[in-house]
């Protein structure tokens, strides 16, 4: 298992639109950016990053790249779900937090978890967002951008549960043995051992 954590920060500007989590959401200005400036998928594909131990998304897609000028985000979401997966993981759970005075988020929460799912080719109960105000204060209260943080945890894509571990009697310490001699001579039953093999199956 790997977690990893971003945050991204962008400024509002006037005659952008705001694209926030793959949604472009009605509002009288826009996240400033080289990008759409999706500030929820940029937190996102650090999360991602990091739980890899790769370099951050500035080296992945620098702000300098002509190419990316004004690109969807989803599109470098996809990119990154394909590196994450050729790097041995895959996506378990993400779950990102959304600082915003302005616009509200709720009404669009369910199309940002379904848009970003389908980029990361997950289902949407692996993804999670929530929203929240500044109460007024500071840039995210005065209406001048927005803060977006996510956490991502990923898993080993070929992780196949361990072997229980085969025991004989051999293997019991001798003073683990003599201490369950009462109970080790007892007639087991059927259940019994059903319900010992199922205790000793590894969790994952
Ligand atoms: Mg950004």
């Amino acid at each position: 298992m790997r977690i990893g954590i971003g945050l991204d920060v962008h400024p509002f500007k006037r005659g952008r639109a705001c694209v926030l989590g793959g949604v472009t959401i009605p509002y009288e200005k826009g996240l400033d950016g080289h990008s759409d400036a999706d500030v929820c998928i940029h937190a996102l594909i650090d999360a991602l990053l990091s739980a890899c131990r790769l370099d951050d998304i500035g080296a992945y897609f620098p702000p300098t790249d002509p190419s990316l000028t004004g690109i969807s985000s989803l599109v470098l979401l996809e990119k990154v779900a394909a590196l994450v997966r050729t790097h041995g993981f895959e996506i378990v759970d993400c779950d990102l937090v959304i600082a915003a005075d302005a616009p509200r988020i709720s009404p669009h929460r369910s199309a940002m978890r379904a848009a970003m799912a389908a980029a990361l080719s997950i289902n949407v109960e692996q993804i999670g967002i929530k929203a929240t105000t500044c109460e007024g204060l500071g840039f995210v209260g005065r209406r001048e951008g927005i803060v977006a943080q996510a956490v991502a945890l990923l898993d080993t894509a070929a992780a196949a549960p361990a072997a229980a571990p085969v025991l004989s009697a051999s293997d019991v310490p001798a003073s683990a043995s003599s201490a369950s001699t009462s109970t080790a001579s007892a007639p087991r039953t059927a259940q019994d051992s059903a319900r010992t093999s199922t205790t000793h199956t590894p969790d994952h």
